[in-house]
């Protein structure tokens, strides 16, 4: 099997999961990742993550051109933002997970500092979570403000709407933004008691031991 063919299987796997623990339902949800030649493979429009079929992906090429497969997500500019700014970014990851949703209505969600540090491995997966505004779905304003952060994020929160994660590859960006959805869980479960989150200094030894992508 060509790398490529590996690749395309492996999307549609990594969604399935997802899926099946209802990380997101019904057709939300989008992936991409790049392809060996430099090209992208991306879920198509109007597909549910449980059923995503390999060779139908929506083929780029290292132009951005589509080559090949059906129309793909029409959050196209939001996947393209953190590949244009984000050298190290080999996948990007998009779903509608319910307890980080919850959590990007609740009054207490800090904009630039969406996730409270609650975990070691929730900061090491993500870094410091950016929570953007409520915009309309498609609209390429996202991408902007994704182009905005500069790649200094790994990943955004959408308000009202869900998580966006890159990751060096589809797995690793699987992970980080099951990590998301697990913390936000975390912190919706803790709301409402003073629960001990990590302190000040806790949280600096983590960002220095595991190199964290954290200042502004
Ligand atoms: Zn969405």
């Amino acid at each position: 099997m060509s790398a490529e063919a590996k690749l395309r299987e492996q999307i549609c796997l990594l969604a399935k999961s997802l899926f099946d623990r209802g990380l997101t339902h019904g057709s939300t949800g989008n992936v991409s990742a790049r392809t060996p030649d430099g090209g992208l493979l991306v879920s198509p429009t109007g597909t549910s993550f449980g059923r995503l079929d390999p060779g139908s992906l929506s083929r780029f090429d290292d132009q951005g051109a589509l080559i090949g497969g059906d129309k793909p997500t029409k959050e196209m500019p939001l996947h393209s933002a953190f590949y244009e700014t984000r050298e190290t970014a080999g996948a990007v990851v998009h779903l509608h997970s319910c307890h980080a949703v919850a959590w990007s209505m609740m009054p207490d969600a800090d904009p630039d500092n969406f996730l409270p540090p609650l975990t070691p491995y929730g900061l090491m997966q993500l870094g410091r979570v950016k929570l953007l505004p409520f915009f309309l779905p498609g609209d390429p304003a996202m991408g902007e403000a994704v182009r905005g952060l500069a790649g200094k994020r790994s990943v955004v929160m959408l308000a009202n709407h869900g998580p966006v994660v890159a990751g060096k590859d589809v797995e690793a960006a699987c992970n980080a933004i099951e990590e998301l959805e697990n913390t936000a869980r975390l912190a919706m479960m803790m709301r409402g008691v003073t629960a001990r989150a990590l302190t000040d200094d806790q949280v600096q030894a983590v960002v220095t031991a595991f190199d964290i992508d954290w200042d502004d």
